[in-house]
């Protein structure tokens, strides 16, 4: 009969809302995990640009140093030559060449102390990068591990929920079960749902007093005009319901 076939496949759908459900869940816990992995990966590569940058000053430093020694040389080589020459006109020149050397000289001193504070400042915004680089580690580890759980979790109870859906598919009319699913397959909500207030409960339209006489009949599938949904009446499912239990009832003292 019609409501029995309906009732399976009410089960049926039951499992197939609780697995779409897990799915999502299992999905919503996959891209948390993705988040965390990101953002420690962000984090370690910014670790690694700012360890780049202050090798970078470091040598930067070290050439300016070099320049500023050579000039210090420089000056010394041009004081002694001024203390050898006779002539006046060669005195100055070594003069006006002595202090060029020195505006050089302090040009690039200054130029090194600013490298210097930069230096500074890199290496405390290092710093600070490891250790959130490191407490992230930590924390993003813990987190990790719980997620990777709730998913073994998810995947225990899908696995479950198959089970008793392979084994109720066994009862269900092929038929029905194939509408159903590819009805299912695009709503990926409830699609066999009963009609309350005259009204579809899948997409809430007011629907006919003759597709209501239809669906009270239960004598073939009726959908809903307006979503494709399958209409029951309620009641016939819990009358169904009752005789399946009657039965079960009836058959357990028979078999002792
Ligand atoms: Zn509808």
């Amino acid at each position: 009969m019609l409501r029995e076939a309906l009732k399976v496949i009410l089960d049926i759908q039951e499992l197939d809302i609780q697995m779409i459900r897990l799915m999502r869940l299992k999905r919503e816990r996959q891209s948390e995990l993705e988040r965390i992995r990101t953002l420690r990966e962000d984090l370690q590569n910014q670790v690694v640009l700012k360890e780049n940058e202050v090798i970078d000053l470091k040598k930067q430093i070290r050439l300016s140093e070099v320049e500023v020694q050579e000039l210090v040389s420089k000056t010394q080589k041009l004081e002694s030559q001024q203390n050898v020459v006779k002539k006046v006109e060669e005195y100055n020149a070594l003069t006006h060449e002595i202090a060029a050397t020195e505006r050089e000289k302090s040009g690039k001193e200054q130029r090194l102390s600013d490298l210097y504070d930069r230096q500074g400042a890199e290496e405390d915004l290092l710093k600070n990068l490891k250790a959130t680089y490191d407490s992230t580690k930590s924390s993003s580890a813990s987190l990790e591990q719980e997620i990777l759980a709730s998913i073994e979790a998810i995947n225990a109870e899908g696995i479950q929920i198959k089970v008793k859906r392979d084994a109720m598919q066994e009862h269900a009319d092929p038929e029905i079960l194939r509408i159903y699913e590819k009805l299912l397959k695009n709503k990926r909500d409830r699609v066999v749902v009963p009609i309350e207030n005259r009204c579809c409960s899948g997409c809430h339209i007011l629907i006919t007093a003759q597709h209501e006489n239809l669906v009270r009949k239960g004598e073939k599938l009726v959908f809903c005009e307006h979503c494709s949904r399958i209409h029951f009446w309620q009641e016939h499912i819990a009358v169904a319901e009752e005789e399946k239990g009657t039965r079960r009832r009836r058959r357990t003292p028979s078999k002792v």
